[in-house]
C-alpha cells in the first residue's frame, strides 16, 4: 500500500510503498482508511522532540491519529463491527482487562498502543490501517464519515476536557479558552453544548477567531504576539474557568494570572515547558488544575451523537495523502483555519 511515512527524525515524510497491515490479535480490524487528520502532535513527532517520552521509532513510521475508515477484514472473534462498516477509531488500541480499561477509562490502558504516535503501532497516513475492534466507534447512517475525522482526536480532547470541568461550570460564568484551533474550537462548541457560560476566545490568528464567533464565542480577544501580555490585562482575577489549549509556559502562567478565587485552570494543550505558579497562589486562590489525555469511548460515542444533531460541526480543508508533508509545513507555519484531513 502507499502510504506518507517517516524514514528519519526531521526529514520531509516519503510517499513511498509499505507492506499491508495484517490481522495479529483475535479482536483485531484491518481498515482503508477514508481520511485521517493531522495534528500539531504530529510536527513534535515527527522532529524527535518526544524521543524521550516515547522511545526511537522503527522506520518507516506512519503518522495519523484521528482516523476514519471503512472495514475491509476482522479477525475471528470480532463480533460488534463488520466487513463494509464505517467506523471512527478511538485513538488508542487497549487491553480492556487491566484495572483502567474495566473502570471505562480507556486513556488509563496499562498496557495500550498509540497509533501513529507510539512510534511502533503504524497510524493512518496511509491506505490502510490495523487496530483493534474496541477502538472502533461505528458512525450512524447518513453521517459522512469524514466530516467525523477531527472528532476522533481533537474533538474527543476538546469534549473530555469540557465534560470534566462540569461539575464547576456554574450558569452564567466567565470561561476563557486560549486558541481557537482544532481543540479549541471543539472546547467552545462543547461548552455551548454542555454548559451555559460566557466565553471568551483568545488567540493569535484573526481567521480563526472569526471562525470562533461563528462557533458561538460571546467575545474574541487577539493577540497580536505569544508574547503579546495586553488583552490578558483586561481579565485578570475575572475568569472563573480557561481551558489553555496551547498550554506553552506563556500562556499558562497568563492564564493563572486571570483566574478569579475559586478558579480552575483546565490544561489540553501540551508542551515540556513549565510554567511558575506558587503554592501560595493555589492555597490562597483556591485553584484547581485539570489534566487533560485525549479522552473516553463512551466521550466519542458522545461527541458524534452531538455531531449528528450538528451541535458541534467541525472546520476542516480537505488534501491528497501525497500532500501530508505539504500539510504538516502549513500547519507548521499556522497557515491552516481549520483541521486538515488527508484522503488516500
Ligand atoms: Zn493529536
Ligand atoms: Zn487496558
Amino acid at each position: 500500500m502507499r502510504a506518507a511515512a517517516m524514514t528519519r527524525y526531521q526529514d520531509q515524510l516519503s510517499y513511498i510503498d509499505v507492506p499491508d497491515p495484517v490481522l495479529r490479535e483475535t479482536a483485531d480490524v484491518i481498515i482503508e482508511v477514508l481520511a485521517a487528520g493531522v495534528c500539531g502532535s504530529d510536527l513534535h513527532i515527527r522532529s524527535g522532540a518526544l524521543q524521550d517520552l516515547l522511545g526511537a521509532a522503527e522506520f518507516p513510521y506512519i503518522l495519523g491519529h484521528e482516523n476514519v475508515g471503512r472495514v475491509v477484514d476482522i479477525a475471528p472473534w470480532v463480533t460488534s463491527v463488520g466487513i463494509g462498516d464505517s467506523v471512527a477509531l478511538h485513538p488508542l488500541m487497549t487491553c480492556g482487562l487491566c484495572p483502567g480499561c474495566r473502570s471505562g477509562k480507556d486513556t488509563y490502558c496499562s498496557r495500550p498502543h498509540f497509533p501513529g504516535v507510539d512510534q511502533v503501532t503504524q497510524g493512518g497516513f496511509a491506505q490502510f490501517m490495523a487496530t483493534s475492534e474496541r477502538s472502533c466507534v461505528r458512525i450512524p447512517d447518513g453521517m459522512d464519515p469524514i466530516a467525523l475525522v477531527a472528532a476522533t482526536d481533537a474533538g474527543l480532547t476538546g469534549y473530555h476536557a469540557v465534560k470534566r470541568a462540569l461539575p464547576f461550570l456554574e450558569v452564567g460564568q466567565r470561561v476563557l479558552v486560549v486558541g481557537a484551533g482544532g481543540v479549541g474550537q471543539f472546547v467552545l462548541q462543547s461548552l455551548n453544548a454542555l454548559a451555559s457560560v460566557n466565553t471568551t476566545v483568545i488567540d493569535l490568528s484573526k481567521t480563526r477567531l472569526e471562525s470562533a464567533l461563528s462557533l458561538g464565542a460571546h467575545q474574541v480577544l487577539h493577540a497580536s504576539s505569544p508574547t503579546d501580555g495586553s488583552v490578558w490585562k483586561g481579565l485578570r482575577g475575572q475568569v472563573d474557568v480557561v481551558f489553555d489549549c496551547v498550554g506553552t509556559a506563556q500562556t499558562l502562567s497568563a492564564s493563572v494570572g486571570v483566574l478569579s478565587r475559586g478558579g480552575v485552570l483546565s490544561i489540553i494543550g501540551g508542551s515540556m515547558e513549565e510554567f511558575p505558579l506558587t503554592s501560595v497562589q493555589a492555597t490562597a486562590n483556591e485553584l484547581t488544575i485539570l489534566g487533560n489525555y485525549v479522552g473516553q469511548h463512551p466521550e466519542l460515542v458522545e461527541l458524534i451523537a452531538l455531531m449528528s444533531e450538528s451541535k458541534v460541526v467541525s472546520t476542516y480543508e480537505s488534501f491528497s495523502l501525497q500532500e501530508a508533508e505539504t500539510v504538516l509545513q502549513r500547519l507548521a507555519a499556522g497557515d491552516l483555519a481549520g483541521r486538515a484531513v488527508l484522503i488516500p
